[in-house]
């Protein structure tokens, strides 16, 4: 056993470690109780290829929902993990509004499953935040997008890109609008800074929450008029 195992071993025997969500003693590695992660509901297949909502399961693979038939998103594909419920809502709203950064590891652990599907070119492919506005970013202190997209790719920090695209018009929280007017909200709100860092690429596009895909939806239109080849979405969570 080296050095380090032994200490963290006998570490474990004073301190056990505990689940996040519960707090009952945890006998092996991970962050969660198996009860805890059994609470968490993941999104089901089939998917829709396009947005990456559940289907029936009638669908089979490869079919196309409703509402991205009827108007088609810009971006490519969204993938999420998760059905964006308790008690992952309140994860992930700790990391987004109480700077709890004791979510991160737990997150990390959850989104492995869909990490693994993540077939990221170091050579072509880049990674790009949804980025918050200059004041948001103050008031706030981090982009949790930019440390979520750390943790989808944490061996590719060099290709991760948060100054490409801004946010540069500061706007009212899209929870608060309805459909029409959550796309008004953002016309114009994004830019692209930098174009020549992503120009004929394949761009992987991190978000916390895929709620009603405007926000990913508008970044994509404003990436792929820089050049842009395609944008893949990835996300923990989205509404079902
Ligand atoms: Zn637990
Ligand atoms: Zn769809």
């Amino acid at each position: 056993m080296s050095g380090k195992n032994w200490l963290s071993g006998a570490l474990g025997l004073v301190f056990p470690r505990c689940c996040f969500l519960c707090g009952l003693p945890l006998d092996l590695a991970g962050q969660l109780c198996a009860a805890c992660l059994n609470r968490i509901p993941r999104l089901k297949p089939p998917f829709c290829s396009r947005c990456g909502m559940s289907l029936f399961p009638a669908a089979g693979d490869g079919h196309v929902c409703g509402a991205c038939l009827g108007s088609p998103p810009l971006f490519h594909r969204a993938r999420a993990e998760f059905v964006y419920e308790e008690p992952l809502a309140d994860i992930l709203h700790g990391l987004k509004y109480r700077a709890d950064f004791s979510t991160l590891p737990v997150l990390a652990e959850l989104i492995r499953p869909l990490q693994g599907q993540l077939s990221l070119d170091l050579e072509s492919d880049r990674v790009v935040p949804v980025p918050l506005h200059r004041k948001r970013l103050m008031d706030r202190g981090f982009n949790q997008s930019l440390l979520l997209a750390e943790l989808f790719f944490p061996e590719s920090r060099g290709v991760i890109l948060p100054q490409t695209l801004l946010r540069v018009r500061h706007t009212p929280p899209q929870t608060t609008l309805d459909g029409v007017a959550r796309r008004k909200n953002l016309a114009g709100a994004f830019a692209v800074s930098r174009p020549r860092s992503i120009r004929g690429r394949r761009v992987f596009l991190v978000d916390d929450v895929l709620t009603t895909g405007t926000t990913v939806n508008e970044c994509a239109r404003v990436l792929l008029a820089a050049g842009v080849s395609a944008v893949e979405v990835v996300t923990v969570a989205r509404v079902a």
